[in-house]
């Protein structure tokens, strides 16, 4: 393999989630279209993750990339205090009309954890401006909203945030909601009910923790019983957002609304950092005020960048157009047929999906780990054979672009087949 760019970013470069020792299949990439990757010996891969699950359309769509460039040469950047742009009111206009109409604002970041970080400041001083002492959060076990340190404190604790334990702010945690644990729940959100600001969550699928999924009409039930209770809710769908569960939204498959919401990944088509919080009328009331003190004072240099506010406005763009829609619903027909087979394998213990979101977990000697050493064989199977997937412990799941054919689909799905009769 060609090594030049390797050893350049080998002695420069320290990359994420990565133990760099240990390291060995840094791939450069030199270019990406649709599903394929390209790297520097001109060999491809399909991205059947959508790399880290931010693709949408397929990679350098040239009408984001025209729609871009435009706005590159027309307003690339400027300050969002004080000032203001086209393409971020488009895209907020654009995009509270497609949420649960209880959504009436829009607070941009550039990432995920910064969205999630600031949902949990606007539902925090929501109570404090409105002098009501409530500030614990509710969360799931097993969450993942993100690695700054508020977004870390919502998350499940592991080996992740081990070295940064004593720093982070107490969480009730509670199970996902099943028919059987809502009572359970109940009592521990009654034990606190008045001492809780907000509960975060990732609705239907919790994407780092292995693909787990929850029945939407458990999660309803639990955000009506937190509705009761005054509880805010802060929906996390930066994973879940977009088309991947087969709807627009995880909150079309809800009966109740969420607080606050929190967007970032496939809000650019993947094409570019951007993170937006949405929230109610009811608490950007409770900032809005001649009390200087009551604002949200919180903001990011790029706040609102117009370029990424583009992209956003170009990926809606096609994301709603009707061949978008219908391949979506293909995907999900083709992952269930697939599913279908898939269950009868000896060497899987269980397949699930969610939309356009698969997973299915190897079965091991050992209990399900994200430290597995099967992880390392399948990823570098699955490379060789030109297909990027990359295993969670012994959980292999697949959230392709919805550009990808049934054709490359079921060379993904063959592949699957092969390496569970030869890995
Ligand atoms: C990826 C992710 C985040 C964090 O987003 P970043 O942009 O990586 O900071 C938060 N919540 C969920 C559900 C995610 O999948």
């Amino acid at each position: 393999m060609n090594n030049e760019l390797r050893l350049r970013d080998k002695a420069v470069n320290w990359h994420p989630y990565t133990q760099m020792k240990t390291a060995e299949h840094i791939i450069p990439i030199v270019s990406a279209k649709g599903v394929y990757l390209t790297d520097s010996d001109g060999k491809s891969y399909i991205d059947a993750v959508s790399s880290w699950w931010v693709t949408l359309h397929g990679h350098s769509h040239p009408y984001i990339a025209q729609k871009v460039s435009e706005q590159l040469s027309t307003l690339e950047q400027v300050i969002f205090a004080g000032f203001t742009h086209k393409p971020a009111i488009e895209l907020s206009e654009r995009l509270l009309a497609l949420l649960p109409n209880n959504q009436q604002k829009v607070f941009y970041t550039d990432n995920g954890s910064t969205a999630i970080e600031v949902g949990l400041k606007m539902c925090i001083q929501y109570w404090f401006n409105k002098k009501q002492k409530r500030s614990k959060v509710l969360a799931f076990k097993n969450a993942y909203h993100g690695d700054t340190f508020g977004a870390m404190s919502v998350s499940g604790r592991g080996i992740w945030t081990d070295p940064f334990g004593a720093m982070l702010f107490e969480v009730i945690f509670i199970d996902v909601p099943t028919k059987e644990n809502f009572e359970a729940n109940k009592r521990i959100i009654d034990q606190h009910a008045d001492d809780i600001a907000c509960f975060v969550y990732e609705p239907l699928v919790q994407g780092a923790a292995g693909m787990l999924m929850h029945e939407s009409e458990c999660l309803s039930e639990l955000m009506t019983y937190c509705r009761s209770k005054n509880v805010l809710m802060i929906q996390d769908e930066i994973f879940v957002g977009f088309g991947r569960t087969g709807k627009l939204f995880a909150a079309d498959h809800l009966t109740e609304k969420p607080d606050v919401m929190c967007f970032s990944k496939g809000l650019t088509g993947g094409t570019m950092p951007l993170g937006l919080t949405t929230c109610t009328n009811e608490i950007y009331d409770a900032f809005y005020s001649e009390e200087k003190d009551k604002a949200l004072f919180h903001g990011h240099s790029f706040t609102a960048s117009p370029l990424a506010c583009t992209a956003a406005v170009a990926s809606l763009d096609l994301l709603l157009r009707p061949e978008t829609q219908d391949d979506i619903a293909r995907i999900v027909a083709q992952h269930k047929a697939f599913a279908d087979k898939l269950q009868l394998h000896e060497k899987v213990k269980c397949v699930r999906q969610t939309g356009t979101i698969l997973a299915l977990e190897w079965k091991t000697g050992n209990t399900t780990s994200y430290f597995d050493d099967i992880h390392d064989r399948l990823y570098a199977y699955f490379l060789n054979k030109g297909i990027l997937l990359r295993p969670l412990g012994n959980i292999i799941y697949l959230l392709p672009p919805y550009c990808v054919t049934n054709e490359e689909l079921n060379h993904i799905y063959t592949t699957i087949f092969q390496a569970l009769d030869e890995v």
